[in-house]
């Protein structure tokens, strides 16, 4: 697992950094990896540390009373550095009446005097969560809707000249599936074998075409609960069978800009040799 980075800075002009120092042990204790800018840094300079180092959130303390103009100047400088996906949190002397504002600033999470560092670990593994520890190893598949595979299948095998692998029903998504391997990868040609398919929906939608991209992940249950923390929906968050031995989901396109993405798990084992693909 990749760790989580942390930068701890210190806005404006105090000349105290005990506190943001004990943050800073506290969160490496909690395994994160921190880095602290020292005092007296410049909202600039600390929008442009944080995207030098990579950072997943940046927590502030302030103990001069400027968090009410530094801070949004900080939002505004990530802002500018394009890095407004960086989290943002601050602690140190910030009296309650000023947290609305400051969260209407794009400030995520203020921590007032009484929070422990427990608490804000919390926080933070829940709200940033780690990059993914493996990526997906490659397309596995492009789905492509067709009204009827027997008819579209000469263009794929003969006219490209691509080889059939296999035909297969799964009763689940109320498809006929056929296989041309390509490389690495797969074309599936997607039948309804019913009205009520998604396929037919989808052809009734946007006529024939292409449907999905199948992304070939490792260990699927694991891939869903990493990028559920990152707020991405799933159509169905359980795993279910697909065909060629293979364990699906699909990511709601809502989170993926429009496309659907499944993802795809080979779960056939030692004795699949031979088994039809
Ligand atoms: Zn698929």
């Amino acid at each position: 697992m990749n760790k989580i980075r942390v930068l701890i800075a210190k806005p404006g002009l105090d000349g105290h950094d005990r506190g943001a120092l004990v943050i800073a042990q506290g969160l490496r204790d909690h395994g994160m990896e921190v880095i602290y800018t020292g005092l007296r840094q410049s909202p600039v300079q600390i929008a442009k540390t944080a995207v030098q180092e990579d950072v997943d959130i940046i927590g502030l303390s302030s103990l001069s009373g400027a968090h009410r103009t530094l801070f949004p100047k900080i939002i505004e400088a990530l802002k500018e550095e394009n890095a407004s996906d960086i989290t943002v949190i601050a602690g140190g002397v910030i009296p309650a009446s000023d947290i609305p504002f400051l969260v209407a600033e794009g400030i995520n999470k203020i921590f007032t005097s009484g929070s422990t560092i427990d608490e804000m670990a919390a926080y933070i593994k829940q709200h940033v969560g780690t990059k993914p520890s493996v990526s997906p190893k490659k397309i596995s598949h492009i789905g492509i809707a067709v009204k009827s595979i027997e008819s579209t299948l000469p263009f794929y095998t003969k006219t490209l000249g691509l080889e059939l692998e296999g035909i297969e029903e799964v009763q689940s998504e109320q498809v006929k599936i056929a296989f041309l391997k390509i490389g690495e990868s797969r074309l599936e040609l997607l039948e309804a074998l019913h009205d009520s398919s998604p396929i037919h929906k989808f052809i009734l939608r946007n006529g024939e075409g292409i449907h999905h991209i199948a992304l070939e992940v490792d260990d699927i249950t694991a891939r869903i609960r990493e990028m559920t923390k990152h707020g991405i929906h799933f159509l169905n968050s359980d795993p279910k069978q697909g065909a060629n031995q293979t364990q699906i989901t699909f990511i709601h396109p809502r989170s993926a800009h429009g496309v659907l993405v499944e993802l795809c798990e080979e779960v056939g084992g030692p004795n699949d040799e031979g088994h039809v693909r």
